[in-house]
């Protein structure tokens, strides 16, 4: 298939899968590791959870336990914190670095954080871009090889923009991430939750999940680099 050639698989499918393969396994290791650092004030996640929301004045947000390993997040939908079971009940640096992260999403939330705005709008047309854009993209190209007309163009640059909000949902969300993060090491330390010693521990699992967005970053824009170069490739050639 002329769309799926050795050029796609080299340069942009292989670097994708390879850094994806590297932050998750990064993430595991760093998680894995500070799971066994037992944090000073003995404190599990889902109480360390409720010591911050309260310091915070975060009274309106439930906490809820859910399955899963690293599967906590903070759904602004319903104000709910949810945490892994392994977070929930663990007592390790690691627990209370990912509780105070998704609780630095749920005070962004709280303030109107301007990225985290823009972010839950775009979440829309991210899913009908990452969904659809390549589809129509493909479509358009074919169109305009077996018809000759100028139409297919059009119709794959449509396809293109709409893969372009992929690329600017993941630009958004990188800010995002990486002020909840910032919130994170603020809020554990205002709650008198972690002594310094333990900062860098918290701060090694922040930054190690942080390169994942910066991989899911890098993946949508050359994705979105290779399609447009075949959508305007196949254009001068005509
Ligand atoms: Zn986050």
């Amino acid at each position: 298939m002329l769309f799926w050639n050795l050029t796609y698989f080299l340069y942009v499918a292989l670097p994708i899968m390879v850094l994806g393969l590297i932050a998750s396994s990064w993430v595991k290791r760093t998680y894995q590791r500070y799971s066994q650092v037992r944090n000073a004030s003995g404190l599990a996640g889902v109480d360390v959870a409720r010591r911050i929301l309260a310091g915070a004045g975060l009274s309106d947000v439930t906490v809820q336990v859910i399955d899963g390993e690293l599967t906590d997040n903070y759904d602004q939908r319903n104000k709910t914190l949810n945490l892994s079971r392994a977070v929930a009940s663990g007592t390790s640096v690691a627990a209370e670095a990912v509780v105070a992260h998704e609780i630095g999403h749920a005070l962004q939330d709280h303030q109107g954080f301007f990225a985290m705005r823009i972010r839950s709008g775009l979440i829309p047309a991210a899913n009908l871009g990452s969904q659809a854009g390549p589809l129509i993209v493909i479509a358009g190209l074919l169109l305009s090889i077996f018809t000759g007309s100028g139409f297919g163009f059009y119709v794959a640059l449509a396809g293109l923009f709409l893969f372009a909000a992929v690329v600017l949902f993941q630009l958004v969300t990188t800010p995002v991430e990486l002020d909840a993060s910032r919130r994170a090491l603020r809020l554990l330390a205002e709650n008198g939750v972690i002594v310094p010693q333990e900062q860098e521990g918290a701060r090694r699992m922040l930054r190690a999940a942080a390169f994942t967005y910066w991989v899911a970053l890098f993946g949508a824009a050359l994705t979105l680099l290779y399609y447009a170069s075949l959508v305007f490739g196949n254009r001068r050639s005509d």
